[in-house]
């Protein structure tokens, strides 16, 4: 790796000889903005609009009923999920897009606990995104004697000590921390908890679009992730549920609903699944969603998720770099390896310094308690823009400008 640059001009040579350069101009960018939230909500790509309008006025507009054949609607779980597969590294027939996160938590989770049949333990991550707790305290309060038992995942000696008792279903963790940003080693652990009898949920909702992941490498047996954050498909995007081809005949998730059955079209009176990942399907999609997903599908199919990691450690690490004169306590792992696509800082006034570098067109979020968070996306971010955004940062410590009481206001959504 080259030493850091610590000019904005060498940040522009860097910027000319970006191999991903060119999918910038893909993105309907705001003026003025440098957008370090592409890990809550991803930008929009120029070609998204013109894929939905096509969709509401060619598919549905013309085509009526008729499109869920003929615009493939039907297969739309299918066929996405298909095209989402080499972003985790899984068979084109293991990934169904469907629902959102939550749900397909609640139904992976569910169908782990009845694999093992004997084990009544999940064993998740005390600092887990608040969903997967909660989804998990609903799932196990639907099986006797079930509970969760909560490890801190970066201590191995931990997660092996939660795994001894011999009582463990299934492990649900998080590929990559959204506080913290910290990456799992997901062969390690998935081989660890295969070791000691448990199966495998892993969350993807920060790792996918992030940098490549190999589900099937790993032998993971399941995965959900969501598709509006590093993969840019929008607010209410549908999300995507992995399952193991070896677990596609003997998985069985609780919503049983007409699209996961083997002949849905015969209309029996008795649940049937269908025979593969698609058994993990409910009900009818929201298929205009889904062409925002499709639209940045077609995006991610031409960018090499090797580079993309390249450059993401290039731009965490050179804002790493950048803000440390500000003096705010790094959360995100330094060593390049254990990071994901964001860099987390700590300031018990985060959410004021949060606000102050919005009012100058620097977005980034703020994560209870303390947390400021900022996301790397690298198919829009340029170092450029990773110098002026940390730039500003300093600044606004080192004047005290977040000080200012209108920035300490708390919106709904932080
Ligand atoms: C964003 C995120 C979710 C989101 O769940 P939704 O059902 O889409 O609201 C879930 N888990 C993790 C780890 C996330 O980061």
């Amino acid at each position: 790796m080259p030493a850091t640059p610590l000019t904005r001009a060498a940040c522009a040579e860097l910027d000319a000889a970006d191999p991903l350069a060119g999918f910038r101009d893909e993105f309907a960018l705001p003026e003025g903005v440098v957008y370090l939230d592409g890990n809550s909500l991803g930008a929009l790509p120029k070609a998204t609009p013109g894929r939905v309008a096509e969709l509401i006025e060619k598919e549905w507009g013309h085509g009526l009923i008729g499109s869920w054949n003929d615009a493939g609607w039907w297969d739309k779980p299918r066929t996405l999920g298909a095209k989402l597969a080499p972003l985790v590294g899984a068979a084109p027939h293991e990934v169904v897009v469907g629902d959102g996160t939550s749900a397909n938590l609640f139904k992976t989770l569910v169908a782990a606990l009845r694999l093992n049949p004997d084990r009544r333990m999940v064993v998740g991550e005390a600092g887990n995104f608040s969903t997967d707790l909660y989804i998990t305290q609903g799932v196990v309060e639907l099986f006797e004697g079930a509970g969760q038992r909560l490890v801190d995942p970066d201590d191995t000696d931990g997660l092996e000590a939660a795994l001894a008792p011999g009582d463990a279903a299934v492990v649900l963790l998080s590929h990559v921390d959204y506080r913290t940003g910290a990456l799992r080693d997901m062969a390690a652990v998935t081989e660890l908890a295969h070791r000691h009898g448990a199966l495998v949920v892993w969350d993807l909702c920060h790792s996918v679009g992030a940098l490549p992941i190999e589900l099937s490498g790993c032998g993971a047996d399941f995965a959900v992730g969501c598709t509006y954050k590093y993969l840019n498909a929008g607010p209410g995007a549908p999300a995507f549920t992995y399952a193991a081809e070896r677990h596609h005949a003997t998985a069985r998730q609780p919503l049983t609903g007409w699209h996961g059955h083997a002949r849905p079209f015969d209309f029996t009176g008795d649940y049937e699944p269908a025979q593969g990942a698609d058994r993990f399907l409910s009900g009818s999609q929201p298929l205009i969603a889904a062409a925002a997903l499709e639209a940045s599908l077609e995006l991610w199919g031409r960018a090499d998720l090797k580079l993309v990691r390249e450059k993401s450690l290039a731009l965490t690490d050179l804002f790493i770099e950048l803000t440390a004169p500000a003096g705010l306590e790094l959360v995100t792992p330094r060593e390049a390896g254990r990071r994901g696509s964001q860099v987390s800082l700590r300031h018990p006034d985060g959410y004021a310094m949060v606000q102050a570098l919005i009012a100058r067109g620097v977005i980034g979020d703020f994560r209870a308690p303390d947390v400021l968070r900022f996301g790397f996306t690298p198919l829009y971010l340029r170092h450029v823009d990773v110098h002026d955004a940390a730039t500003a940062l300093t600044e606004i410590v080192r004047t005290g400008e977040w000080r200012d009481p209108r920035f300490a206001e708390r919106a709904r959504v932080t």
